[in-house]
């Protein structure tokens, strides 16, 4: 390290001055290897929160992070290559359909994702709550596996991006996660950390996102896409709804239900059209195919259940009970207690506060309270009411999966005040908000 003490770089960055990039590799280098403490990195952060990075700063803080450890590639392999990333939202399992519908398709997907993040879920805690599954592939395992089933999603590791797995918690503890250079810098390691002929960013806006407004979400993803300009990768980001949960489930082993029921052509929804249009977005621009071409094969992928038998391949090459794909509720953790979730006014829903039921679930035990807490994947909401729908008093708006009835009623009472009724009609937000790239 050429600097003799790294708390000269938190100073800087305190004072407002603008850091060398070789002041961030060095401090980052330092986190990943265990010089430089949880307590300075902590400093730093929000040291970056409050003050900010500069494009350029931005831009050594990912380099440090994605040279922290090794990268992907994938030599011989012919198909074309994408990676998809969400910037967290509740309800958000995108990518569980995604990977297994675009690798149907003829592409390949290889990904790394995060866990829980603040009240958002992680995929990385969805795909883990399947008996036997692992997420810790090395790169050779995910070249392997990319190669033989056509998608694999993986966690961080200490080859990895490990930088960005240590600072990832760090953040979840110590409130310094909505902040668009470090959102940016943490999503656009993993992504560049492996080689990919398109990265899709889904850059979510509204009450269940970080970025609370599509201005604020347009801004994160511009940061991203300069990011990825500044490597020479191609990158297509949409700014999309998340004022409501995006699907109806909101846990762990509940959203691996609800993305199963999907792939088996049991259920419609937001959810799976947005991963339906990311599929095909991918296809339009990685297999030459016109939109309604790219539409018609995503949508026959699902029918014909070939996105199902890549998901089967992806959970048994992972080490994960397959027999979850047949039977969902005899492998999957159940809780022992589920109670109805029931309206307690008549009315149509305005407006939901995603972010609370987001922190409902994590309150049951389905997220982090603090860095290293152990996540409980039985537990969570099921809430199948969304912006637009008329309720009436008493009716059943999904359940509540907790430990204990009385962790469920506080659920409940949360889940409940974060519902906003008016008379008359509300139109549902849009899916997605606007689209903006960058490319070689
Ligand atoms: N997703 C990430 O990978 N990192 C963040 O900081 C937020 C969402």
């Amino acid at each position: 390290m050429t600097l003799a003490d790294p708390r000269s770089v938190v100073a800087a960055k305190r004072d407002g001055l603008m850091l060398h990039a070789s002041d961030i590799q060095d401090f980052i280098k330092g986190y990943a290897d265990g010089t430089v403490s949880d307590q300075l990195a902590t400093a730093f952060l929000m040291a970056a929160f409050i003050r900010g990075l500069s494009p350029e700063e931005t831009l050594a803080l990912t380099r440090a992070m994605v040279e922290s450890g090794d990268t992907v590639s994938f030599g011989a392999l012919e198909a074309p290559k994408v990676d998809k990333h969400s910037t967290g939202g509740v309800a958000d399992g995108v990518t569980l359909i995604f990977a297994p519908l675009a690798a149907s398709m003829g592409m390949a997907v290889a990904k790394l994702s995060g866990r829980g993040l603040g009240h958002t879920g992680g995929t990385l805690d969805k795909l883990e709550s399947i008996p036997g599954l692992r997420t810790d592939l090395d790169p050779g395992q995910i070249e392997r596996q990319v190669s033989k089933v056509g998608c694999a999603v993986a966690a961080q590791s200490p080859s990895l991006v490990p930088a960005d797995g240590k600072l990832y918690a760090l953040r979840d503890a110590t409130a310094t996660v909505e902040s668009i250079p470090l959102i940016a810098a943490s999503v656009m390691s993993k992504k560049l950390a492996v080689q990919t002929d398109l990265i899709l960013l889904d850059v979510k806006a509204g009450s269940g996102a970080f970025m609370k407004t599509p201005e604020a979400a347009a801004a994160l993803a511009r940061a991203c896409l300069d990011l990825a300009a500044g490597w020479g990768r191609s990158c297509i980001a949409r700014v999309t709804d998340m004022s409501q949960p995006l699907g109806d489930a909101i846990g762990n082993s509940l959203d691996i239900i609800e993305t199963i029921e999907i792939l088996k052509g049991e259920r419609t929804g937001r959810l799976r059209d947005l991963a339906v249009s990311f599929a095909a977005r991918a296809a339009r621009e990685l297999l030459d195919l016109d939109p309604d071409e790219a539409d018609r094969r995503a949508e026959a992928a699902l029918a014909d259940g070939s996105a199902l038998e890549r998901f089967r391949g992806m959970v048994k090459a992972q080490g994960g009970e397959e027999r979850v794909v047949d039977d969902p509720a005899a492998v999957l953790p159940q809780a022992p207690v589920v109670e109805p979730l029931i309206a307690r006014a008549s009315g149509t829903v305005a407006s939901l506060d995603a972010e609370a039921i987001g922190r409902a679930s994590v309150f049951l035990g389905a997220g982090r309270m603090k860095k290293g807490d152990p996540i409980d994947p039985a537990v969570g909401i099921v809430m199948r009411t969304k912006i637009g729908d008329a309720i009436e008093e008493g009716q059943q708006l999904g359940q509540i999966h907790a430990r204990s009835a009385s962790e469920a009623s506080e659920a409940a009472a949360r889940v409940l005040g974060a519902i906003t009724q008016v008379d008359g009609a509300v139109s549902p937000p849009p899916l997605v908000h606007e689209e903006v790239r960058s490319g070689p």
